[in-house]
């Protein structure tokens, strides 16, 4: 592919520094093309144009039952373009195609039809004040949002964030991976051909520590709506206090527990379970990395889970019978098998898997084995640290009591599930577990209209439904004197 560009103002833009990202196939190891590296001149411009559309109201202004149509066009044309870019996904991603169609652009183009269907339905109250008043409120769009999102779900998380922020009003500078930024160039092309007006959504590529800063800093974005790690959150943070206090939403990691009663249906549980850690190749932030399983059952369902581990096919991410694809970089890869050996050195069992595959062709990529982890306490970082990757570790419990204590025992919050037939034993889990989605007898179910998000350092604000509304719009208390 030719390098890439900026995309500012409706342009391909060139940027105002000499400095590149190499783009590669995870995959293969081969180079695909190389995009900007943006330093602040390039964000500015970007902020700038965005702004301008902003003030004009080229955006905010128009008609809302014609942004809702563009806004619904745009979800369409997702649909149109899905195989050209899950392909650029897998290319950049090593997620396999199917994941990449189903799990990232199909539910990237809903999530556009959903909010598409808000625009005319956010509105302000009126107030019965005391004294000779009329009051009401506005919910007006909070202005100039710098969407900065990660690599393993680069489309989604972007529409999670740039549906809901143009569904307000708001005009928008997306920040992609510096892993996955081709994808979002060629979204943002989209977005024009669906009718968003120039300068409404920018993309500006580069790493976090370059652009993504200079996002984060910059003084007239008035929201960041971040995607990523704890480590970013914590810089994001300290960069709006040294800003202009600009308002954040954070979704960050989790650990989830993912937790086995005696009674539960073991088949669905076990296919559940395989899928919530090796889907996505465990690069999932909701991934079922805990997995608590009661010790009455323990045996059976980890001999059941480690045997469709075992059968999983690993491989090339464009094969439709490949399974399981690469990690995203040498560094991931690198980092889970690092964790791998420290789980083996703490004195867990692996059941399966434990090391890098490089089988054939697979030597190129950055591959590992699908990993079950028996014997694991609760103590042991492999039990504790988001892994990232295609390893789950297993912890066997007792009773509800255990189970809840060693579910809500790391500093995450993102999500959880419980498989029970016990309905009253389900809902005391749900209430006592503290997570921001708790699945009952499912997992990593996800709606447009359902919100996500986490408690504790799993962190704060909700992506999806009609909460993500709160993120992108002001309210406006008008007193009006009778
Ligand atoms: P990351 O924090 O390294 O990067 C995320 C984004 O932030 C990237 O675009 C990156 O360039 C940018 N960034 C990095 N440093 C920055 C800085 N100083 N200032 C501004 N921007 C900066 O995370 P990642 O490695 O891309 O993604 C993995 C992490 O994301 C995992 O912890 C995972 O759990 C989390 N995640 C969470 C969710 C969720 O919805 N809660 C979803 C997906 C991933």
């Amino acid at each position: 592919m030719p390098p890439s560009k900026l995309f500012i103002n409706g342009c391909w833009e060139d940027s105002a520094c000499d400095r590149f990202v190499d783009v590669c196939n995870p995959a293969t190891g081969e180079h695909i093309t190389t995009v900007p590296d943006a330093d602040s001149c390039d964000v500015d411009r970007a902020v700038a144009a965005a702004r301008a559309s902003f003030e004009k109201k080229t955006w905010r202004g128009m008609d809302p039952s014609k942004r809702e149509r563009i806004l619904w066009n745009l979800g369409d044309l997702l649909v149109k373009h899905r195989d050209e870019l899950a392909a650029l996904i897998t290319s950049e991603n090593g997620k396999t195609l199917r994941e990449s169609a189903g799990a990232d652009v199909g539910p990237a183009a809903d999530c556009f039809r959903y909010y598409a269907g808000w625009v005319r339905k956010i509105y302000g109250e009126t107030i019965p004040v005391d004294g000779p008043f009329f009051n009401y409120t506005l919910r007006e769009p909070v202005g100039v949002v710098g969407a900065i999102v990660p690599w393993n779900f680069p489309l989604q998380i972007a529409a999670w964030k740039v549906a809901p922020a143009l569904a307000c009003g708001c005009s928008v500078v997306l920040k992609p991976s510096e892993l996955t930024p081709l994808n979002a160039l060629r979204f943002a092309e989209i977005a024009m051909e669906a009718g968003v007006p120039e300068g409404v959504l920018n993309v500006v590529t580069g790493y976090g520590a370059t652009t993504g800063e200079a996002l984060a800093l910059h003084p007239d974005v008035d929201k960041i709506s971040f995607t990523g790690s704890i480590a970013t959150a914590r810089k994001l943070l300290q960069s709006s206090s040294v800003s202009n206090l600009k308002r954040l939403s954070l979704e960050l990691g989790g650990k989830s527990p993912n937790i086995v009663f005696p009674d539960a249906d073991m088949d669905q549980a076990v296919k559940a379970s395989l899928w919530g850690i090796f889907g996505g190749k465990g690069e999932v932030c909701s991934a079922a990395s805990r997995l608590l399983v009661h010790a009455d059952v323990h045996d059976r369902f980890l001999e059941d889970l480690s045997a469709r581990a075992r059968k999983l096919r690993v491989g090339n991410p464009l094969d439709p019978a490949t399974q399981m694809g690469s990690q995203i970089s040498a560094r991931q890869m690198d980092r889970i098998l690092d964790y791998i050996e420290s789980g083996k050195q703490e004195g867990a069992t692996v059941l399966t898997g434990g090391e890098r595959d490089t089988a054939g062709d697979k030597a190129k990529g950055y591959f590992v084995k699908p990993t079950v982890f028996s014997g694991v306490k609760p103590e042991m970082k492999i039990a504790r640290e988001e892994i990232f990757g295609p390893v789950v570790s297993a912890i066997r419990f007792s009773d509800a009591d255990e189970a809840v204590r060693i579910a809500n025992g790391t500093v995450y919050g993102l999500a959880a599930a419980v498989w029970t037939r016990d309905v009253r034993l389900a809902h005391r889990m749900a209430g006592e577990i503290k997570a921001g989605s708790v699945w009952i007898n499912t997992y990593n179910s996800f709606d447009s209209g359902s919100p996500f998000g986490g408690y504790k350092q799993s962190g704060f604000g909700r992506d999806l439904g009609s909460y993500a509304l709160d993120q992108y719009t002001n309210v406006k208390s008008v007193w009006v004197a009778l």
